[in-house]
Order: C-alpha cells, then sequence, then structure tokens
C-alpha cells in the first residue's frame, strides 16, 4: 500500500515538474523576447504618413533628442543658426529646468520643440493618466517659458500602441534614419551613416547630448547643404499643420 501511494506521489510530482518545463519553455521565452525587444510596436503597424513632400524637392528634418544638455544643445543651436537652419528638439521635461534659455533660443531661431515625454520611461508600461502625465509637464513648461505650443510628440524608444496613440491623439513622429548616434560615437561614422542614407523627405534621429553627435552635425549639414538639400522642422515636412494628424504616426518614408 506505501509502495503504490509512492508511486502515485513520484508520478504527481514527475508531472508537476513537467508541466513547469512546458510553462518555461512556451510562456517565458515569448514575454522575455517582448520586453527586450524595444522598440515595441505592439499590436499594429502604422503606416507612414508624409503629405508635403513633392519628388523635386529636398527636403530634410534633422531631430534632436533627449536634451536640452547645456552645453551639447547650445553648441548644435549656435551652428544651425550660423548657417540659417532649422532642426526639431525632442525635449525631456527633466531636463527642461535651468535650461529655459536654450529653449527661447530654440523658438527664436525658428527651431520647433517636439514633446519627448519628462523621463523617458516605456509607454508600454504605463497608465493612460500617467502617459498624459509625462506629456502635460513638457508642454505647460515650454509654453509658459516660450510660449509655443507644442504639436509633435516623439514617444521614448519610439514605443506606440494602440493604447498610445489614442491616449496622446496628437501627431505621433518617429523617424526614417537612426543615425545610431548613442552607439558609433564616432562623428564621421554618424554622418557617413545619414549622408548614405539620406533622401528627399528623410527625418533624422540624433541625441544633443554627445560631442560627437555635434561634430556629426556640422559634417552632415556641410554636406547636404553642397547636395542642394533644404533643412526643416517635422512640422513643415509633413505639413502637422495643414492636416487632421492627431492620432497619426509618422516615420516619413
Ligand atoms: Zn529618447
Amino acid at each position: 500500500m506505501i509502495y503504490i501511494i509512492n508511486k502515485k506521489f513520484i508520478a504527481f510530482f514527475i508531472c508537476l515538474f513537467m508541466i513547469f518545463i512546458l510553462l518555461s519553455i512556451f510562456i517565458n521565452p515569448l514575454s522575455i523576447a517582448t520586453s527586450l525587444n524595444a522598440p515595441v510596436e505592439e499590436d499594429l503597424f502604422f503606416p507612414a504618413f508624409n503629405v508635403s513632400v513633392k519628388d523635386d524637392d529636398k527636403l530634410i528634418a534633422l531631430t534632436f533628442d533627449d536634451g536640452p544638455n547645456k552645453e551639447f544643445t547650445t553648441k548644435i543651436l549656435d551652428y544651425l543658426e550660423s548657417k540659417n537652419i532649422v532642426a526639431t528638439f525632442f525635449v525631456l521635461g527633466i531636463n527642461l529646468k535651468g535650461n529655459d534659455d536654450i529653449l527661447i533660443k530654440m523658438v527664436k531661431t525658428g527651431c520647433e520643440i517636439g514633446n519627448h515625454s519628462y523621463n523617458h520611461k516605456q509607454f508600454i508600461h504605463l497608465k493612460n493618466s500617467e502617459i498624459k502625465k509625462q506629456i502635460d509637464y513638457v508642454d505647460n513648461y515650454v509654453k509658459r517659458v516660450t510660449g509655443f505650443s507644442i504639436r509633435s510628440v516623439r514617444t521614448p524608444y519610439g514605443e506606440v500602441n494602440k493604447k498610445i496613440k489614442e491616449t496622446i491623439d496628437r501627431p505621433i513622429v518617429l523617424w526614417s534614419i537612426d543615425s545610431e548616434d548613442w552607439r558609433k560615437k564616432d562623428a564621421k561614422d554618424i554622418a557617413d551613416h545619414i549622408i548614405s542614407n539620406v533622401d528627399n523627405g528623410s527625418i533624422i534621429l540624433l541625441h544633443d547630448i554627445f560631442d560627437f553627435t555635434y561634430e556629426a552635425t556640422i559634417l552632415v549639414v556641410e554636406e547636404l547643404l553642397a547636395q542642394g538639400y533644404k533643412f526643416v522642422t517635422v512640422s513643415q515636412l509633413l505639413g502637422l499643420d495643414d492636416i487632421n494628424s492627431n492620432g497619426l504616426v509618422f516615420r516619413s518614408k
């Protein structure tokens, strides 16, 4: 009798063990893969919209994320001003205090300020109310200091799903060329990558928090001006003010 019970117990534990192994194989890797693969587009592919670029235009939008940075954003802005060209700065709320002069200069020089959230948290993990707070903080700060009403939003890591899109209900502007400046760390590498991939209507992702990005910006601007490109803001490139762009996701071409 004892022998039979023991056998049943052993069979029971073997079953439990196998269920555990099966769950480990089929469930865990999926959830791990999902969390590692940021940026994530969870459930929809959002098409690219590019409403204002004509075939014979040579328009390009430089975009700088994660600033403002006292040293590098200032240097980039001074350089852009010296060339009389504009760019778009997707700013973080945590970097705004103490940098009012930079925000004011962005607006004065015709650059566009975009909203890149308060502190770069992954929106896919936030509640709707938390996403709204992240966006509102930057909108309100920039409006108070500069009078500029932010139109475009770039979500941290470019993460967009249906919930994020509907919660923000504004144009979400992603990019068509990722400079990967943070990984390359070399001005010439960064510039070469951009220059060899650029096309009419490109939106280029850079980060105004590195010296090598500042140096790369100079190389890119010099070369593309020589090639006849015109530098515009994302709103100008995409015609955000001319269409009802709320809730649309833009990647350009
Ligand atoms: Zn960012």
